[in-house]
């Protein structure tokens, strides 16, 4: 029983060499702070540089740290699933590998769980250095869902929180691919709060979510959480049907009363064309959406595909003869 840790402190690492040292000393001495026992998860996402070898050295160094490798990239919210499914303590932290979310911050959280709260989550006041084309999508973003979403997922959060063991059983055990973790922990309920914390910039190295990554997370929040989308081509589709109706009575109307503006009716036309072939691909569009993740769901593929993992069996065998 004593071998099971209190804290575990999840970070999916995905080409992170420069960071990783500078994380280790600051985690450690919040780790040293922490009034239990902690495992430290490393999670390696395929990182095509010198990040799993130097895990390897943390985890010989260091008896608090274990590592999963994948064996390719599947993506920064798969890497936290598979952290919350190894993990086994009491409380869950996930947070990111840059350091731009202080680890400090973990000690604030931990005083608001022993308040009774099951879900305390970070919640960004500012983002120090990302330029308005980071910031001002991000910000109408997080709107938008917050008006369509069925779950009230709160604003400017990301997925670095705390989470009770109650949680994390409950997030383990949903079966679903498309994760959008920040949306399904709102999803799942118990007392929550916010602590609000500036959000560093990055101390090393590039972004790992591209664009094209987080359009597609962005994409997943909404197309996971809302069937609003669904219902648009309805709307758009009433809404031609009334401008229709509208150009049939402006042609009656130039047919009866002037004759000669009838003939520009083929401008008209053309128009109409390009609107309802428009309205036709964005619906076809937004049910693309859906069924493609419905068919991501039914294939039922494993989340992911370990190629290394050292630091648990360890504690099972220590388990297993105390
Ligand atoms: N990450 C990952 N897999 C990916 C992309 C990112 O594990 O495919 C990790 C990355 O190493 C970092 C965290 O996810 O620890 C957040 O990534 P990043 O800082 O690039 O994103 P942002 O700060 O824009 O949220
Ligand atoms: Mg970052």
């Amino acid at each position: 029983m004593n071998n099971i840790p209190k804290y575990s402190l999840i970070i999916p690492i995905y080409n992170e060499e420069e960071n990783i040292p500078e994380l280790y000393r600051r985690i450690s001495a919040v780790m040293d702070r922490m009034d239990g026992s902690v495992e430290l998860i490393l999670i390696n996402d395929g990182s095509r540089d010198r990040s799993l070898e130097i895990l390897r050295d943390l985890h010989e160094k260091d008896s608090r740290i274990c590592y999963l490798s994948f064996a390719r990239n599947f993506g920064h919210q798969i890497a936290v699933t598979a952290g919350l499914n190894f993990s086994s303590g009491q409380v869950a932290v996930i947070m990111d590998g840059d350091l731009q979310d202080p680890p400090e911050l973990i000690l604030d959280m931990v005083e608001q769980w022993r308040l009774g709260y099951q879900v305390v989550y970070a919640q960004r006041t500012q983002r120090r250095q990302e330029g308005w084309f980071k910031r001002l999508p991000a910000y109408m973003y997080y709107r938008i869902l917050r008006n369509l979403a069925d779950v009230d997922i709160p604003i400017d959060t990301g997925d670095f929180c705390l989470m009770d063991r109650c949680v994390v059983d409950v997030l383990n055990a949903m079966p679903e691919r498309n994760r959008y973790i920040r949306g399904l922990r709102a999803w799942i309920g118990f007392k929550q709060t916010a602590v609000k914390f500036e959000r560093d910039p990055r101390f090393a190295g590039d972004v790992k979510y591209t664009f094209s990554k987080s359009f597609a997370l962005a994409m997943n929040g909404l197309v996971s959480f809302s069937k609003v989308p669904l219902q648009l081509s309805i709307y758009l589709g009433l809404f031609s049907a009334l401008v229709s109706v509208l150009m049939a009575f402006l042609v009656l109307y130039w047919r009866l009363f002037s004759p000669g503006a009838a003939l520009s009716g083929l401008t008209i036309i053309i128009m109409a064309v390009f609107f309802l072939g428009a309205v036709q691909l964005v619906s076809i569009g937004i049910l693309g959406q859906y069924i493609g993740r419905i068919y991501e769901e039914v294939k039922g593929r494993p989340l992911y595909t370990l190629a290394e993992v050292a630091g648990f069996a360890d504690r099972q065998n220590k388990q297993k003869s105390s």
